[in-house]
């Protein structure tokens, strides 16, 4: 003989009373007839709440459910709530409360990228266009963003750290940032995946001189930060102009082999572009009291390469307008 539903029930809340505790990540908060309610945590990020009842026709019919989160969004819980619906339609007749459980924790232990979904929504929807394109890697925690600006590429990965956001910095990482593929120069690689990984560090590490005005430190979420200055960068340098010629910085062409060395760009510290024989000519150019100024946004020429300060600049045009006179001179003399 069936048995009948509340005999189904009184038996399944025993084996949850019984079997849930001793699950990994799982603590069984109540467990009535009216309703069950577990906690599942993989990491403080990754927990959630399952609140279970118990329909009409059940076991015939699949278990009402809820999911709540204080870390994951509500965007994400909907979406595994629709999963675990129809997961459950395949559990009809059988105890469901259990393999429910069980679901829930497998798809928070091999989705490690919900943590961050707000974010990637976001930077699919407000950040990219359709040259470029966005994958999630669960197995490895990480996101494959493949950039195209005209004819320029770069191809990044960004592991996101088990306990993100909130990982402690003492610990390790914030982040990693690699390019695997591109055809931007070399230097705008080094230096945007450099900056994107001290942006993530500002985003979870307190400064270490702090104002006394400043609000107490928060960590933020670092994800999105970053991806908007990496896909910003980006799109924004090849099509950058050298604010001394005002002809675009980098070739159209990323391939084109540079036969004039002057037409290699230099990043200066305000983050504009200069063509190599531009920036040369200018820094060797009076005047040079106050130092030399980006005419783009009129802040100080900073540059590893160029660290030339006003007197060693003057001293070195007097010196080349005093050979010039002598070569004038001596041009002068052969006449
Ligand atoms: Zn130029
Ligand atoms: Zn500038």
């Amino acid at each position: 003989m069936e048995e009948t539903r509340d005999q189904v029930i009184q038996s399944e809340l025993a084996q949850v009373k019984q079997k849930a505790p001793l699950i990994e990540g799982v603590t069984l908060v109540t467990c009535v007839e009216l309703s069950v309610r577990l906690s599942i945590k993989v990491t403080g990020q990754k927990h959630v709440t399952l609140i279970v009842m118990f329909p009409p026709k059940y076991p015939h019919e699949p278990l009402i459910m809820e999911l709540k989160s204080k870390t994951l969004s509500e965007k994400l819980l909907d979406g595994l709530l629709k999963v675990c619906d129809e997961q459950a339609k395949k559990w009809l007749g059988q105890r469901q409360i259990l393999l429910l459980t069980n679901f829930v924790l497998n798809f928070l232990h091999e989705n490690p990228l919900c943590v961050c979904s707000d974010e990637i929504q976001t930077v699919k929807k407000n950040l990219l266009t359709s040259d470029d394109s966005l994958k999630l890697k669960q197995k490895t925690a990480e996101i494959g963003l493949k950039i195209k600006q005209d004819k320029y590429f770069m191809n990044i990965r960004i592991g996101v750290p088990e306990g993100y956001p909130a990982k402690q910095v003492t610990d390790v990482i914030f982040f990693s940032v690699e390019v695997d593929e591109h055809n931007y120069p070399e230097l705008l690689k080094t230096n945007f995946a450099g900056q994107a990984i001290e942006i993530a560090r500002r985003c979870v590490q307190p400064p270490l001189k702090k104002k006394p005005k400043d609000p107490p430190f928060q960590i933020k979420a670092s994800l999105l930060p970053v991806c908007t200055f990496l896909v910003e960068s980006l799109k924004k340098y090849p099509r950058m102009l050298c604010p001394l010629c005002k002809e675009q910085a980098l070739p159209t062409n990323p391939d084109e082999k540079l036969s004039d060395p002057r037409k290699k760009v230099e990043r200066v510290y305000c983050g504009h572009l200069f063509h190599f024989g531009c920036l040369k000519r200018y820094l060797r150019t009076p005047p040079f009291a106050d130092g030399k100024m980006c005419p783009d946004c009129g802040k100080q020429i900073f540059h590893e390469k160029w660290k030339l300060s006003p007197q060693l600049a003057e001293a070195r045009w007097a010196h080349k307008q005093a050979r010039e006179r002598e070569l004038a001179e001596v041009m002068d003399f052969l006449e």
